[in-house]
């Protein structure tokens, strides 16, 4: 079911009318596909070495992403994990990668921690509709986070180091 070989990190991503789009730069993220990532200011070799915008951002740690989406107020957001490819260059916190797909979503819902009035409101709430039309499973901040380290270990990756890989999963 979950099928996965390259290096993982979590990502926050807002519900908009059925789509699902990353929070900062917009970008319509897709089911089933390895998404390729483009600079808004030209960068030919994503994610660039002087250039810290481009690449497809996202974090280590699932709590990081939780406290980005509560300084974001995002009520409509979730958290999922991708797998990354391609040219990665990691960092402490998390990494820019040049390709990326959504392989899980976490089961976690912003709503209720943000809003703690408005526990059964929408009735569907984000990280289940993220499941539907992602396709992927959902799994727990703490397996979501063992995969995340499993992962990361198995493809050398061991989230203090600052460098770049090239992981062509
Ligand atoms: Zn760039």
């Amino acid at each position: 079911m979950l099928e996965v070989s390259g290096p993982v990190m979590s990502k926050a991503l807002s519900h908009f009318a059925r789509h699902f789009i990353s929070p900062t730069f917009m970008r319509e993220w897709f089911p089933n596909t390895k998404q390729v990532a483009t600079c808004s200011i030209g960068c030919d070799d994503i994610p660039s070495d002087t250039h810290d915008g481009c690449g497809f951002h996202g974090l280590w740690d699932i709590s990081e992403s939780k406290r980005y989406i509560h300084n974001l107020f995002g009520t409509s957001s979730c958290i999922v994990l991708v797998e990354i490819t391609g040219k990665i260059k990691a960092g402490s916190l998390g990494a820019r990668a040049k390709e990326a797909r959504v392989i899980a979503v976490i089961d976690y819902d912003p709503l209720p921690v943000i809003f703690p009035k408005a526990k059964n409101y929408p009735p569907e709430n984000v990280p289940t509709l993220a499941k539907k039309h992602f396709k992927v499973p959902m799994l727990t901040s703490e397996d979501g986070q063992d995969l995340i380290v499993i992962q990361n270990t198995a493809n050398g990756i061991n989230m203090i180091y600052n460098g770049m890989w090239y992981a062509n999963a």
